[in-house]
This record gives structure tokens, sequence and C-alpha cells, in this order.
């Protein structure tokens, strides 16, 4: 066993007199290595709690006064370290915190979190106590940790989110209002069309039906010229009359909800009246019109009227867009019960940069050199309105100098107009 010095002794006394709980009488020497051991420890420990930024108090629950304190603490509440020791807890932090912490020196609840100011100048601290048991005492410690920093990025946050709040809300406001206006301005373009196209026919049925009459001899007799010139007349009547009843339906299309009137009847049947009406037209423009319509063609519910419009449209186009050749129209069953249309012509074709735009209303593509423009641009959107109007597809594939096949592919309704596993919107849906 090591032999102990004078000296050692005398340090062991001045240790003994440091640590708490070693009475006079307990100088049992042997403890000495142990003890200085302890003492580097404790010194370890103090200068690690010394280091953390965060305030540390030490409270004991016994009589309310600091068992200990780091020095961030005696720097925060601007107390001297040495005279933090000892002093009731209530002389050196705010009242406020005090009504949080007193309970739990009361031995009510384990633990608390909260906010207080402390220091002058003041600074937001998150304060979070709990009881602590350690040397046969119990104590109360509290933490404080700086919260500026978080404090004024969650400002910021919160600024800039109102700032954002705010001008989303601006930003719709003037989108609203961009809407209400083009609203306004579409309805009344709608009824400037409406009424338009509406005081038109009257005159121009009467020139239609006047210059009909004339031809037919009834007005007596007249010359050649007379009745070529009179011919012209009648003919460029029906004409704008056509184009002034596309005005017409396309304003009623826009302006309400198209509505469906659904029957059953034979998809075959309805495309073969529509090639039938417009084989006149064909053999007027010198062009071939065929069907290949198939021998069963399925009946199928849907809007007769509507399938048919949109078809005539679509032989129309054919016959409008070739200048030689002609239009072919093939119809047969789908997988589905429906009918599968195909509307194919021999014409200048249709680029694929400009597919997306011939549905678009009042569009139309340059003609060849020399071609008159004859319609005004809205059969295709008229058709596309309708064919959605009745769950059915319209596409397009086209080469340029070959030709165009316009599909239409028309499905089997169920009860009520509606496609097959649609529900009908309303309460009764629900
Ligand atoms: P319109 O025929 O009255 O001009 P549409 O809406 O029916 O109006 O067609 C829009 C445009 O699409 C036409 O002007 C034409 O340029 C193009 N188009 C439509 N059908 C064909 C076709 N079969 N072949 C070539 N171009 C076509």
């Amino acid at each position: 066993m090591k032999r102990r010095s004078e000296s050692d002794y005398a340090e062991w006394d001045e240790l003994r007199a440091r640590v708490i709980g070693l009475g006079e009488n307990s100088a049992q020497k042997s403890y000495y290595p142990e003890l200085v051991e302890q003492m580097a420890e404790q010194e370890r420990f103090r200068a690690l709690l010394d280091e953390v930024p965060d305030l540390i108090l030490v409270v004991s629950v016994t009589d309310g006064s600091v068992a200990d304190a780091n020095d961030a603490a005696a720097r925060v509440l601007g107390v001297p370290k040495g005279d933090l020791a000892g002093r009731d807890i209530h002389e050196v932090l705010p009242e406020a915190l005090l009504r949080s912490i007193d309970p739990l020196l009361a031995g009510e609840g384990m633990r608390l979190v909260a906010e207080s100011t402390l220091g002058t100048p003041a600074i937001a601290y998150e304060i979070s106590a709990r009881h602590v048991d350690f040397g046969g005492g119990h104590y109360v410690v509290v933490i404080g940790r700086d919260i500026t920093e978080r404090k004024r990025t969650a400002k910021l946050l919160e600024d800039h989110r109102r700032q954002l709040e705010f001008e989303v809300e601006r930003r719709t406001a003037a989108l609203s209002e961009t809407v209400i206006h083009l609203r306004e301005a579409a309805d009344v373009r709608n009824r400037f069309l409406a009424k338009m196209s509406h005081e038109l026919r009257t005159p121009l049925n009467s020139i239609i039906g006047f210059s009909g009459v004339m031809l037919q001899g009834h007005a007596g007799d007249m010359t050649e010229e007379a009745i070529r010139q009179l011919s012209m007349i009648n003919d460029s009547g029906k004409h704008l009359l056509t184009l002034i009843n596309e005005v017409l339906n396309y304003s009623r299309i826009e302006q309400g909800s198209i509505e469906v009137d659904c029957e059953s009847f034979n998809g075959g049947d309805v495309v073969r009246r529509a090639v039938h009406m417009l084989e006149h037209e064909a053999k007027r423009r010198g062009l071939v019109l065929t069907e290949r319509i198939c021998d069963e063609c399925p009946v199928i519910y849907s809007d007769p009227g509507k399938v048919t419009q949109v078809l005539t449209n679509l032989i129309e186009n054919g016959l409008k867009y070739s200048s030689a050749g002609g239009v072919t129209v093939h119809a047969d069953p789908d997988d589905r019960g429906g009918i599968v249309v195909k509307v194919i012509d021999t014409g200048q074709g249709i680029a694929a940069s400009d597919i997306d735009i011939i549905w678009h209303e009042f569009r139309q593509l340059p003609r060849p050199e020399g071609a008159l423009s004859e319609g005004i641009g809205l059969g295709l959107a008229i058709s596309a309105r309708l064919a959605e109007a009745i769950g059915a597809e319209l596409t397009v594939e086209s080469q340029v100098g070959v030709g165009s096949t316009f599909t239409f592919r028309v499905p089997n309704l169920e009860e009520g107009c509606l496609l097959p596993g649609r529900r009908p919107a309303g309460p009764e849906a629900q």
C-alpha cells in the first residue's frame, strides 16, 4: 500500500472540507485516491455544465433554494455565480415563470414545458423543468434554451405564409373577375350571334322561297339569262342559310347544355341515310360517294339526330376538301355493342401540326390556291360538342396530299342516355 505524506493529508483535509457530507470525524484517509478521482470527475462535469449554452438551475424541492447553477444561468439572470447557490428561486426567476414552476416544486406534476422571457434585454426562452432525485435529495432541474432564432424563423415563415395567402386571395379575386367578364363577353357574343342569325333567316327564307317559285315559272315566262341568274340567287341563298343555321346551332349549344334525346335504332340505317342525303352533293361536285356498311349492324340506343348531324358534317367536309376522287363511308360494329363509322376522303389532307386547330371554333386551314372557302369553321367544333354529349369519340388521321380519315365511335348508351356504368348526377346518385 502506498504511504501518504504530510502534504497528502493536508490536501485531503481541504478536499474533505469541499465534499458535501464528509464530517470532521470521518477522516478515513484510505479514501484519498477515490476522493481525488471523484473531485476530478466533478470538475470535469462542472466544466461541461458551464460550457452548455442552455441555462441550467438545480432547485431543491425541500426549501426552494438554488442547489446548483451553470455559467449561462448566472449570466442570464444577472446574478454572480457564487451568489446563486443557496438563493431562494423566488428571488431570481420572474414571477410569471414561477407560477408555472411552483406547482412542480410543490410536488404537483413531474414535468413542465413553458415559454418565458429572461434577462435584460429580454430574450425568449423555452423552459423545461422536471423532478430529479439524487444523493437522497429531491430537486427540480430547470433548463432554459434561447429560442430567439427559432422564433425569428417561425415569424418569418408566418409572415411569408400570410403574404402568400394574401397574394393567392388577390389573384383569385382578379381571376374570378376575369372569368365573370369573359362569361359576360361570351354571353353577349352568343346572344348577338343568335339574334343576328335569327333576323337574317327570315328575309333569306323569303329570297329562297320567292326565287324558287319564280324558277318554277309561277311568275310568268323568263329569259334563259334571267333563269340562270335567279338560280344563282337561289343557290347562294341556300348556302348562306346553311351557314347561318350553323351559327345559330353553335350559339344555342354555347348558351345551354345540349339536350340528348335517345331511342333505339339500327346504326347501319342511320349511316346509310346520311350517305344518301349527300349523294346529290357528291354528284354536283363530280366526286364519288360510296358506302360499305355492315350487313348486320347493331341496334344501338343513342340520339339518332346527333349521330346524323355529326355524320353529315364529316361527309360534307370530305367532299368539300377533296378536289378529285371522293368519300367512302365504312360502318362496323364495335366490340362493346356500339358502332364505328369511318369517313375516308381523298382530299388535301391535314398536316400533323394542324390537327388540333381544326376542332376550334371559327378556325380554318388555308385552302389550296384558287379554292373557295365554303364554310365558317364551326362544323367540327359543333360535331365535337355533339359527340361529347352522346359519349362518342371523334378522332382524325390524315396525310397531306393523300386524304383524311375521321373516325366516329358511337357507344350503345344505357337508360337515361348514360354511358354504360355511369351513374346519373343528383341526390339519387349518392
Ligand atoms: P368549315 O368546314 O366550315 O370550315 P369545320 O369546323 O368543319 O369548318 O372545319 C374546320 C377546318 O378544318 C376546315 O376549314 C378545314 O380547313 C379543315 N378540315 C375539316 N375537314 C377536313 C377534311 N376532311 N380534309 C381537310 N381539311 C379539313
